[in-house]
């Protein structure tokens, strides 16, 4: 229930940020064209992630991601792979929605990915969640992963604030 209260109130904020993205609601009607994303995700625990040089432990909470898609299937089927939790793990981002226990798409057709980020920023709710994740090939951001900032943690009821509240990172 806390859950689906933080979940409605971060839609909002993200829906509020991004002008002209949409929340899908039905994937099957979801544009099989090239644009952008975003996913909400929620991870219950917390996750020790290792790739390459990028270690990090993600506390238990919200994240938000930001990518782009162009091959075949468009953002729907990017969307549909993302919230597949069976599959080979490929991207960053992988590692989280295979374990995450909700995942959220906000389809941005016209935007781009590194805007899409830079608004989410800009709408103070959001800061980064770890430098250089999911933004390897990128040159504009310091990461395509997001995570709720601390003063908004208040407006959460972070049912595993009191366990994970050290490693909620500066601030936290
Ligand atoms: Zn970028």
């Amino acid at each position: 229930m806390v859950q689906r209260t933080n979940r409605r109130w971060l839609i909002e904020r993200i829906l509020e940020a991004l002008p002209g993205s949409m929340l899908v609601t039905d994937i099957d009607r979801t544009s099989s064209g090239p644009g952008s994303y975003v996913l909400l995700l929620h991870l219950q625990g917390k996750l020790d992630f290792t790739r390459g040089s990028l270690r990090h432990t993600f506390a238990p909470g919200w994240y938000v991601y930001a990518g782009s898609a162009d091959g075949p299937g468009g953002v729907r089927a990017r969307i549909r792979r993302h919230q597949r939790s069976n599959k080979v793990i490929h991207w960053h981002i992988d590692s989280l929605t295979v374990v995450a226990d909700a995942i959220e798409a906000f389809v941005a057709e016209q935007g781009h990915e590194c805007e899409l980020i830079t608004s989410l920023v800009r709408s103070g709710i959001f800061q980064s969640a770890l430098r250089r994740f999911g933004s390897s090939d990128c040159t504009r951001c310091e990461t395509h992963l997001l995570m709720v900032r601390a003063p908004h943690c208040t407006a959460l009821s972070w049912s595993s604030l009191t366990d994970s509240r050290g490693s909620l990172g500066p601030g936290g």
